[in-house]
């Protein structure tokens, strides 16, 4: 058997450094052929020295001639591509039968549907390209004839569950309605006040995962739940009332699946992403992940609550915008990637991200979300408005 070529897009980050580790576990089955970073050189080149893939591709165009001679100091040759079309090529290179979609925020969209409409199978971590452009995604998904397969652990465990014929649609099937788990995050049992003073350290520390900065925050304000809702709405052709989310603290339950006959079928294990990864990659085998066997003696108990929505209006928001439809789901997460990058930099307080989504969603409105071009000018105009919104608010440039 000829080992699968894997592309990596955002190899650096939290997703694809786990990526990579189940693929060394691999090397018989899988090889890297491309992997792109945004602006951490070194980082790539760390991942070049390791994994020696043909191509790296760096999103920052300014920095191809630093990455360029760090490989040459490092003796390799790998084959450098740098911005949109360095990360497009990589998306959509011949010989990657896997594309692995581990960019954050909206810019994971284009090359994500790159490696879409170019008929690879597409493992989705990159949840903001279902967000933005969820309904034209699918369609595409269908046209192409891609395999999409769900690394968000919650959707991984959700397809885990559901029928292998889902597609033929949900009530057909037997299913009655999702329960999404959610973990509250860091802040579950805090007080709306000493939300105020919350830091970007305390938001990134999340009990359970260890993730990347912005899906850290988004964890924290509930905003992660929100873009899961979403995403599971067009992943699964379900409508939005069919979504039930339950806080269960512990993180055992990746997500469940409820039956017309009372069945309700859950996937479990240790909140590792590695489990997801090892699962899409292989599907329908199952691999190893180095995620260690689940000992549910010393998990005890599984609790479960429900969502506050008061104290974490970010949710009750994708709420909003989903059913409004459109642009708004655009708008939304544009408005939240720049409210998130204000608090992490030190210009917004984390109580204040929900206020920043909402005025943006007022302001910028919404309207049909019919072509890509619409999409993308409308997650522009928003950025622009929430930017300027801040700064008139702090009175800082950020
Ligand atoms: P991360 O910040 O750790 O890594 C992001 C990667 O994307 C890095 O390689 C970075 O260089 C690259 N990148 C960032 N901005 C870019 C840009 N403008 N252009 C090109 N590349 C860029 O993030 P992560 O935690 O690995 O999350 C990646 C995606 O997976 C997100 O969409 C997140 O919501 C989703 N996800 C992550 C987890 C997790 O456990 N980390 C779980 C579920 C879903
Ligand atoms: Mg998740």
């Amino acid at each position: 058997m000829n080992a699968c070529g894997v592309v990596i897009l955002g190899a650096t980050g939290s997703i694809g450094t786990s990526t990579l580790d189940v693929i060394v576990r691999h090397s018989d089955r899988y090889r890297i052929i491309g992997v792109s970073a945004h602006q951490d050189v070194e980082g790539l080149v760390a991942v070049c020295k390791t994994h020696y893939p043909e191509y790296a591709a760096i999103a920052d165009t300014n920095l191809a001639t630093h990455l360029r001679s760090l490989l040459d100091q490092a003796g390799l040759d790998t084959k450098v591509l740098s911005g949109s079309t360095g990360l497009l090529e990589l998306a959509t290179l011949p010989d990657a039968d896997v594309v692995m979609a581990a960019i954050v925020g909206a810019a994971g969209l284009l090359p994500t549907l790159a490696a879409v409409r170019a008929g690879k199978r597409v493992l989705l971590a990159n949840k903001e390209a279902l967000v933005m452009a969820g309904p034209l995604f699918m369609q595409e998904v269908d046209a192409y004839g891609a395999t999409l397969l769900p690394i968000d652990s919650e959707h991984n465990a959700i397809f885990q569950c559901m029928p292998n014929d889902f597609k033929r649609g949900i009530d057909v099937v037997g299913v009655s309605h999702i329960l999404l788990t959610a973990s509250g995050g860091p802040f579950r049992s805090w007080s709306r006040t000493s939300l105020n003073e919350v830091t970007p350290n305390e938001a990134c520390a999340h009990p359970n995962w260890s993730m990347g900065r912005k899906i850290s925050v988004d964890s924290a304000t509930l905003m992660n739940k929100g873009l899961e809702v979403i995403e599971a709405r067009w992943l699964f052709n379900i409508p939005l009332e069919r979504i039930e989310v339950v806080v269960h603290p512990q993180s055992v339950i990746h997500s469940m699946v409820a039956y017309d006959d009372g069945s309700v079928l859950a996937q479990m294990g240790y909140p590792d992403m590695r489990t997801p990864i090892a699962h899409a990659l292989a599907w329908p085998d199952r691999i190893e992940s180095g995620v260690r066997p689940l000992n549910l003696v010393e998990v005890a108990r599984l609790d479960f609550e429900a969502v506050d929505m008061t104290r974490f209006p970010c949710l009750r928001l994708a709420y909003d915008a989903l059913r409004q439809g459109g642009t708004s789901t655009v708008v939304l997460n544009a408005a939240n990637e720049v409210a998130v990058e204000a608090f992490l930099t030190g210009h917004l307080a984390f109580t204040a991200i929900p206020a920043v989504i909402e005025e943006t969603l007022v302001q910028v409105g919404s309207i049909v979300a019919d072509s890509l071009e619409t999409i993308l000018e409308w997650d522009r105009k928003s950025r622009i408005y929430a930017k300027n919104w801040i700064e008139k608010q702090s009175g800082a440039h950020f």
